[in-house]
């Protein structure tokens, strides 16, 4: 079985507990403005122009973003790590783009790895499908569930698609048991508002005490891809998010989760 990858990243340390390896699969539904891996949103290989240097000489080349990989080449490489996530907690992590995009792939991975006796997150934006949320996200030991806007008009203006279906989901996986984090990014005056987050409080405190709330301060990082594939950045000139800031954040939703970290 094949499935489209955009990159396979080792020893990562905010994609769930210990030592991770995460894989990345290509394609969203959403378009967040922020989005700091716009790479991962189409669900296509696409070839973008690169300028290298041959000595002082700068010339011009291809780069592809974007493989179709057998699930046999990503577990191999899961099998290659397993001896850090066995010293560390540790595990893999699917994410993307939205890795609910390609189920059958995803499904296959965490149910290979678990056979592998390997622990799996499953990184998502809880929009899906609830047959498909249920089948896929729930095969996972642990989901890490993307909160963004409370307010469904803001969603759609910010992200392209409606959170109905993203709270359907996250009150289900509530209700099954399932072991899950929730996952805030912070995004300066659109999810940090607030108006935002007296939303997001009150779907949290619906859903009863929280293991761990994740705050994920926006950075420049995605910026240099955004000119790699010739589109513009809404956020180009936006500041850093400032440590104090995100403080405040984590002070405010305190009381709702055992554990509220910045960072993941
Ligand atoms: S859900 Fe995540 S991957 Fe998809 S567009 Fe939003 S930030 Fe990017």
């Amino acid at each position: 079985m094949k499935g489209l990858v955009f990159d396979i990243r080792s020893f990562s340390v905010h994609d769930g507990p210990g030592i991770r390896t995460t894989v990345f699969l290509k394609g969203c539904p959403l378009q967040c403005s922020w989005c700091h891996n716009p790479e991962s949103q189409r669900c296509m290989t696409e070839t973008v122009r690169k300028v290298r240097k041959l000595g002082n000489e700068p010339f011009e080349t291809t780069e592809t973003l974007g493989s179709y990989l057998d699930a046999s080449q990503v577990l191999s490489r899961f099998q290659a790590d397993k001896p850090f996530f066995e010293e560390s907690n540790g595990g893999i992590t699917i994410s993307g783009g939205e890795p609910l995009m390609q189920p059958a792939f995803s499904l296959f991975l965490l149910k290979a790895s678990k056979e592998m006796g390997i622990h799996t997150a499953f990184d998502t934006s809880g929009y899906a499908g609830q047959e498909v949320f249920k089948n896929v996200a729930h095969a996972a030991d642990l989901v890490l569930f993307d909160l963004k806007l409370a307010d469904d008009m803001q969603h759609q203006h910010f992200t392209g698609q409606s959170n109905q279906v993203i709270k359907e989901n996250l009150f289900g996986l509530r209700e099954s048991g399932k072991r899950f984090f929730i996952r805030i990014p912070l995004i300066p005056e659109v999810t940090d508002t607030q108006y935002n987050l007296d939303g997001l409080y009150r779907i949290m405190e619906e859903l009863g005490t929280l293991e761990r709330i994740d705050l994920l301060p926006f950075h420049h990082l995605g910026k240099r891809k955004y000119e790699r594939l010739g589109r513009s950045f809404d956020f180009e000139h936006t500041a850093p998010y400032e440590r104090a800031r995100s403080e405040r954040i984590k002070a405010f939703f305190k009381p709702l989760a055992n554990l509220v970290s910045i960072g993941g």
